[in-house]
């Protein structure tokens, strides 16, 4: 089969959906590659790499002509008139986004939603999500260093003594524990909430002190617990208790990092403008759920701003920031993903009675398949 490798082309947007090392998996299970000019380059994947690995470069019309076409980021409106009806498409989709999908549906593409994998141990090795969260959470610690004007670990020396840095994680998912581990390994105090009373355990085996929101009542227990490993939105009960708790760790913290989400909904907001201003000067917060809203309403998406002297970091696209790492574990994730949908004939095959393959597939025949 004829594959796809456009040049991502949002704002912002560094990785590539296939490296070297897959294209050459691709090349030696019988498929042509078909990598546009430059697709690598803010990853630094040259295209004499690519074509060393089998691939023949080209230029975007022809990488969006292919059978199979597969991306990082959902298709903007110009790209999807590229693409011909009937062909089939591997991506971070944004399934739900219903408007996205429903453009794609009426381009007749068949479209596969790598974020909707479910999380189970099976598609563990394809899930983007992990992939992606566990670079953004390494990321944001450095980020926060980064605009913190002080040192996190703590130091004694000839000319005094530097205390470490006290730092706060909200909501504790891949991208959280990788955040606690990472600020541990610089030296922080590090403590952590989540509402999933499983995260107790993981922040705790990771060196961090749980910020432990007790449950009154059976109901608030019950929501807590979720539903397939994500959080609900939480009664107000609970969440009031929850801001009064995170409001007194964040005014004793150096750097707050939150990554707390709610699939399919605005993010829950943790922070408030009071909790802010009662911060000390010279911290910072690291709103990793700005795309979402944010966890704190003033962080802005792509800025970084300031407030009574801390520092409210909204960049985005985080794993981007690290390109060639975040495209190499996510053209895994989508390597692991074909194998799915391809036959050993290098034809495609679509399992539609496989839990992963029909979780992901967003759009079939002209239909959002999302739609209700
Ligand atoms: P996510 O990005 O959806 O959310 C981040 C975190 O925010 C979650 O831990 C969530 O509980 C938390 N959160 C939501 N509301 C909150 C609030 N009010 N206060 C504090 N925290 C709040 O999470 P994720 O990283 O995608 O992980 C979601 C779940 O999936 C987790 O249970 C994780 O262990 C599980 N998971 C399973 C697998 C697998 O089995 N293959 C892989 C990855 C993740």
């Amino acid at each position: 089969m004829r594959i796809g490798i456009p040049r991502e082309t949002r704002e912002n947007e560094t990785r590539v959906a296939a490296t070297p090392e897959t294209v050459k998996k691709y090349v030696a299970a019988g498929h042509e590659v078909l990598v546009e000019q430059s697709a690598g380059l803010a990853a630094h994947f040259s295209d004499q790499a690519y074509e060393q690995a089998g691939a023949k470069i080209v230029e975007a019309q022809q990488a969006f002509a292919a059978a199979l076409i597969l991306k990082v980021r959902a298709p903007s409106a110009t790209e999807l008139l590229n693409i011909a009806r009937g062909s089939t498409l591997v991506g971070m989709l944004d399934p739900f986004d219903e408007a996205g999908l429903d453009a794609m549906a009426q381009a007749g593409v068949t479209a596969f939603a790598l974020e909707a994998a479910p999380r189970t141990t099976r598609a563990q090795s394809l899930d983007v999500l992990s992939s992606q969260a566990n670079l953004a959470g390494y990321k944001a610690v450095l980020l926060g260093a980064h605009y913190y004007g002080r040192m996190f670990p703590m130091m004694m020396t000839a000319a005094g003594t530097i205390k470490a840095a006290r730092v706060v994680i909200l909501g504790t998912g891949v991208a959280g524990l990788q955040a606690i581990a990472t600020a541990k390994r610089l030296g922080a105090v590090v403590e952590a909430s989540d509402v999933r009373p499983a995260a107790k355990e993981q922040v705790e085996s990771l060196g961090a002190k749980f910020i432990d929101v007790p449950f009154e009542t059976d109901e608030e227990r019950e929501i807590a617990k979720g539903v397939g490993g994500y959080a609900r939105p939480m009664p107000a009960s609970w969440m009031e208790r929850q801001a009064a708790l995170v409001s007194e760790r964040c005014k004793q913290a150096d750097i707050v990092i939150s990554t707390a989400l709610i699939p399919g909904r605005p993010a829950p907001i943790l922070i408030s403008a009071e909790t802010v201003r009662a911060m000390k000067p010279g911290s910072v917060i690291v709103d990793l759920a700005v795309e979402r809203g944010g966890n704190c309403p003033l962080s802005q998406k792509g800025l970084v701003v300031y407030e009574n002297g801390v520092a409210l970091v909204g960049l985005t696209n985080l794993p981007g920031m690290l390109a060639t790492d975040a495209s190499a574990l996510y053209a895994r994730n989508v390597l692991d993903f074909l194998k799915l949908i391809i036959d050993k004939d290098a034809n495609l095959a679509i399992a539609r009675d496989d839990d992963i393959v029909s979780a992901c597939l967003v759009c079939e025949g002209g239909k959002n398949l999302r739609k209700k």
